[in-house]
Parts: structure tokens; C-alpha cells; sequence
């Protein structure tokens, strides 16, 4: 087998799934309960949370673990809504989202809010002066993904949290940092709060992360008893946490070496297939090496990706969560539909090897070749 839908979800590793055994095996106490086996919990989970404040170096308290990305995303976009709707009804998000934030969108709109979707350039960089001009007097909140899940885009978040809070020092910044987490350097600090998912970087699923520095007021979007979380009552699922600890701790190791390996394969991949009839490319210079993005002129996504799956080949359409639709980021970025609409994401880990890349190549050439082929005839 050869996977790379690396963007899409990623394996649990052997460490990770150690530790959460571990933790399943010999820490069954809830960590609400008082007495010695919930304690033995509650200190596990203290020193998981605290080994993850610091590696973001933030306090512990700004942490709130969630069930992944979506959720996380929700907490930011409406808990926030919520509790500053005095305040104004104005948000700013991106057009180079994940459509998880896209649909939280469409349901603030329903309850009065007014989204302000801020142009990009054709390399995908957030235009800063329309960024500027955006934001006004009752604008509550900006959100903009560090990375784009489809293109990869990597977004200069300090820069950008520079211009919002210049504007107006009121208005709150997130980033969903779901795909740029342990691929590329992230700083809490450039942000008020931050997304973030176990199961992109070989943690497993149903784990997630809400980061909100103390200054953030949010509207709990869960009610219910429990003491460790406002945000999120409820028995903490332990194993999670420190399952999630420990790929993080992983993940943010030689991130630089890391980075430089899927670089050298990126550009393997790119300039051989490149060279193929009926390919383009939707790469630009802020693409992490992590994510290519290709459209095809002239076979539908699909077929492809289910004919290179007869070879136990996996790759992915645009984004997981929205298989088989046009991709927004490539329209946001080119403002071609067919482009939009035929595109395919191969993603790289660090996992991966050259000899991998090599049998891919060999195996995408053929099929893709036998495939057009047929187009001729
Ligand atoms: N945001 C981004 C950028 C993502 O790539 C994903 C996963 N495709 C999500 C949010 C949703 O994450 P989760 O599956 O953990 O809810």
C-alpha cells in the first residue's frame, strides 16, 4: 500500500497508541472523583495538559481539549459570536477556509451575524489592504487558517494579527491551525485562539484542541456538570489527552529536518509529473511542501483515484470533508471552475519514503497515461 492522504487523516503511530493503552489500562478513574483512583487520573491529565502548554508555551488554563477541529472551530467562531454580540455582529474569515468554518458561517448568518470574506492574491496571500478596509467598528472577529487544507497556502499569522489589531485592538483573531501543526512552525502568540486536530498528525481521532489566551470571552457552547473545563463539562476522555500529548510531542520534533525531507519529495513529484499532458498544477509560492494540489483537464478526479486504488495507491480529492465538490481554495485562487472542479490533493509525511514516491510515480504515470488514452478513443 502506498497512502498519501496524509491531509486527510493519518495513521495512529506505535508510541502513541502505547501510551494509550497505558493510560486505558492504568488510569480507569474518572478525574472528576475524589477519591485515590480519580486523583491518579487527575494528575495524569494535569501533566498532559501541562506538557502541551508547554510546547505552546501558554498557560494551562488556555487549553480546552475538544473532539477535533470541528469542534474546536465552533467553539472559536460561535462561542465567540455569543458572548461578544454587544460588542457587534461583524466577522472576517478567509476564502481559502476549511468548509467546516464555511458551514459555521452560514449558521451565524442565521442568527444575525454578517460574514466579510476577505480577497486573496493569486499566490493565495491574504490581501492585507482589504483586510484593513474590512474591519470596522462592530467587527467582533477574524478568522484565518494557517494553512489551507486544499493548496496548502501558509498564511503570515503574525503579520496579519498586526493589521487587525492595529485597526481595532478589539476585535479577536483565530486560525485554524489544523494542518500546519507539527508540518510547520506555529506560535500560539500570533493569535487569540487557535484550532487544532490529533488525528493529522498520527494522534488518533475524536481528539482535539481549542486554544484561547485568557483575554477571549466565549459563550460555552456545551452545558453540563464537571469541574476541569467550562468550555467543556464532562469526563475527560483521559486516554485521548495523552495519547494526543504524546503525537504532539512528536510531531514538533526536527521540524525543520522533517519539512526539507517532504520538500525533496514535493519537488520529485512535481517535476515528473509536471511534465504530463493535461495536468496543472495548483501550487504557489506559499504552498507547504505537505500538500500538491493538481487539476486534471481531462480525467474526472474520481476515476483517477479509484484506478490507482486498484494498485492499493491512496490519494485524496480536495479536501476529506468535501470529496467530489468544486474546491473553493483553487477558485479562490484561480477563479477557474473547471479547475475547481477537477482537482486532486496527494499528501506527504515524513513517513514517507523515496522508495514510496518512486513506485507512486511509476504507478500514476501508467494509470494516468492508459486513462487518457481512452479519452482519445
Ligand atoms: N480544519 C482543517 C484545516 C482540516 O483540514 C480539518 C480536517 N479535514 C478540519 C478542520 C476538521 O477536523 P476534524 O476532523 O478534527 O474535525
Amino acid at each position: 500500500m502506498i497512502y498519501l492522504d496524509y491531509s486527510a487523516t493519518t495513521p495512529v503511530s506505535y508510541d502513541v497508541l502505547e501510551s494509550y493503552l497505558k493510560a486505558t489500562k492504568d488510569f480507569p478513574g474518572n478525574p472528576n472523583s475524589l477519591h485515590s483512583l480519580g486523583i491518579k487520573s487527575k494528575t495524569l491529565l494535569n501533566s498532559a495538559t501541562k506538557q502541551i502548554s508547554e510546547l505552546f508555551n501558554v498557560l494551562e488554563s488556555e487549553i480546552t481539549f475538544t473532539s477535533g477541529a470541528t469542534e474546536s472551530n465552533n467553539m472559536a467562531l460561535v462561542g465567540t459570536c455569543l458572548a461578544n454580540m454587544k460588542s457587534g455582529n461583524h466577522i472576517i474569515v478567509s476564502k481559502l477556509e476549511h468548509p467546516s468554518i464555511y458551514k459555521i458561517c452560514e449558521y451565524l448568518e442565521t442568527i444575525g451575524f454578517e460574514i466579510s470574506y476577505v480577497n486573496n492574491d493569486q499566490d493565495g496571500l491574504v490581501d492585507f489592504e482589504d483586510l484593513r478596509k474590512l474591519i470596522r467598528p462592530e467587527t467582533i472577529l477574524v478568522s484565518i487558517c494557517a494553512v489551507n487544507s486544499e493548496a496548502g497556502i501558509r498564511q503570515p499569522l503574525k503579520m496579519i494579527r498586526q493589521i487587525i489589531k492595529k485597526e481595532n485592538p478589539q476585535v479577536f483573531f483565530h486560525s485554524d491551525m489544523t494542518q500546519a501543526v507539527g508540518k510547520t512552525p506555529v506560535n500560539f502568540h500570533d493569535v487569540d485562539m487557535a484550532s487544532l486536530s490529533a488525528h493529522k498528525i498520527f494522534g488518533p481521532k475524536g481528539i482535539g484542541l481549542f486554544y484561547k489566551n485568557s483575554r477571549v470571552k466565549i459563550e460555552p457552547l456545551i452545558h453540563g456538570s464537571g469541574k476541569s473545563n467550562e468550555l467543556k463539562p464532562g469526563t475527560p476522555p483521559l486516554p485521548l489527552i495523552v495519547a494526543f500529548s504524546k503525537a504532539l510531542r512528536i510531531a514538533l520534533q526536527d521540524l525543520d529536518k522533517k519539512e526539507n525531507f517532504v520538500k525533496r519529495l514535493n519537488e520529485k513529484i512535481v517535476s515528473e509529473l509536471s511534465t504530463l499532458d493535461g495536468i496543472i498544477l495548483n501550487q504557489t509560492k506559499y504552498s507547504i511542501p505537505h500538500i500538491l494540489n493538481l487539476s486534471l483537464e481531462r480525467i474526472r478526479p474520481e476515476t483517477l483515484i479509484h484506478a490507482l486504488e486498484e494498485f492499493e495507491i491512496y490519494i485524496g480529492t480536495n479536501t476529506a470533508c468535501a470529496s467530489g465538490e468544486l474546491s473553493t481554495s483553487v477558485m479562490a485562487l484561480y477563479n477557474d471552475r473547471r479547475r475547481a472542479m477537477s482537482t486532486i490533493r496527494i499528501s506527504i509525511s515524513y513517513v514517507t519514503t523515496s522508495d514510496e514516491i518512486n513506485r507512486f510515480l511509476a504507478y500514476f504515470k501508467n494509470v494516468y497515461n492508459k486513462l487518457n488514452h481512452l479519452m482519445d478513443n
